[in-house]
């Protein structure tokens, strides 16, 4: 209760705006559920703060993606871009449209800077905010991809804990914020609040295949509609343990390692190709392995070589998240933990020293 008394004074004294306040820029990116633009304040009064911001207008899901947006900026505040506030903007032309808006956190998603030819470096950069004058190797390239990971996985065990599936982890929804100099989740348009049920209802139209898990639902076909919310509130503990619907992101994250170890698994189609061979190795990636391996050129062999330094710690990682049964894949958690992250920790500027 002292929450909710908490949650409600908090909205009540945060700064609010409406569509007069801003100014549109350049347009971020265009789904089929909305537009996102980059804007400004038409008046920047102190108490809403300077700086740029992004707009999305949405139209379905827009109310699920405010409400997710609010729980995590009170739960989990460091996984997620910082969102301000969202509202339902009745005069456009089109209709009514939900208008959400977040600070700018960055120019480059992780998608942007994996298409470099540059990475893992160029996110080297970023992170430390200089370049350093050191020899490029895969020891240096794998400390990199660990801090990535780390990032990755902190942010999503944040998500995970507050109850909530992301269900569309991918690069293009991983931004780099540049204040904090780490990575954070974005667009929980497709999330899902097992606590309450919101979004409960799995959609699959809504899940990318490149990077979805094979499980085509969240949860399982035994619990196919959404209980009212206070008998959702009271079962969602026991169905998140029954169903772990959170591995379903695990797999995404999985997929997004292999794409930092496999600089030719980087690009749409190879990926599209990869999640082909995955499958008639029935998910099973160490027989993936067997049969590419033979003759794998170099880029391939190179990431082997990578996920195999320290005994094979990061291929375990890999085979950990990357599997076909939701209840075998390791949890965020508990990744967090694994030996791959014991060596340099998860500072982020720990692999300096
Ligand atoms: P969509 O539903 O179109 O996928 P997203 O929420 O993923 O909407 O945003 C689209 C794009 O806008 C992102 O890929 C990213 O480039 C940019 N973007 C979104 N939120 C932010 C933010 N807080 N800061 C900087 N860029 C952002
Ligand atoms: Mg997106």
């Amino acid at each position: 209760f002292d929450m909710f008394i908490l949650a409600f004074v908090e909205r009540l004294f945060r700064p609010t705006y409406k569509k007069d306040d801003i100014v549109l820029g350049k347009k971020l990116g265009e789904g089929s559920f909305g537009s996102v633009y980059r804007v400004s304040l038409a008046k920047k009064p102190s108490s809403k703060g300077g700086g740029d911001l992004v707009l999305k207008r949405a139209t379905e899901y827009g109310a699920v993606e405010i409400w997710m947006n609010e729980r995590v900026r009170r739960a989990c505040a460091n996984s997620c871009a910082d969102f301000l506030y969202g509202f339902l903007e009745n005069s456009s032309k089109k209709g009514a449209e939900y208008w959400l808006l977040w600070r700018f956190e960055g120019e480059a998603t992780l998608a942007d800077l994996m298409q470099s030819r540059e990475f893992p470096y160029n996110v080297e950069a970023l992170i430390l905010g200089e370049v350093q004058d050191l020899p490029k190797g895969l020891d240096r390239e794998n400390r990199i991809i660990q801090t990535i990971m780390g990032q990755l996985l902190f942010a999503l065990d944040g998500l995970h804990s507050t109850g909530i599936v992301h269900r569309d982890i991918k690069p293009q929804n991983i931004i780099f914020s540049e204040g904090s100099r780490t990575f954070k989740i974005i667009d929980l348009g497709a999330a899902a609040d097992l606590r309450v049920g919101i979004n409960y209802i799995p959609k699959e139209f809504l899940l990318d295949p490149r990077y979805a898990a094979p499980e085509q639902y969240i949860m399982s076909t035994q619990t196919p509609s959404a209980p009212s919310a206070p008998v959702a509130a009271a079962l969602s503990p026991v169905l998140w343990q029954l169903n772990l619907p959170d591995r379903f992101d695990i797999y995404s994250v999985g997929l997004i390692f292999l794409q930092m170890a496999f600089p030719g698994l980087r690009n749409d189609n190879s990926l599209i190709q990869f999640n082909r061979q995955l499958k008639r190795c029935d998910y099973d990636l160490v027989s993936w392995r067997q049969t590419v391996e033979p003759r794998a050129g170099p880029e391939l062999r190179k990431g082997f070589e990578l996920l195999d330094l320290d005994g094979g710690i990061g291929w375990e990682l890999l085979t950990s998240m990357v599997r076909f049964k939701a209840r075998r894949r390791i949890s965020a958690k508990t990744a967090l933990a694994h030996p791959y992250f014991d060596r340099e920790g998860l500072q982020a500027l720990s692999f300096i020293q």
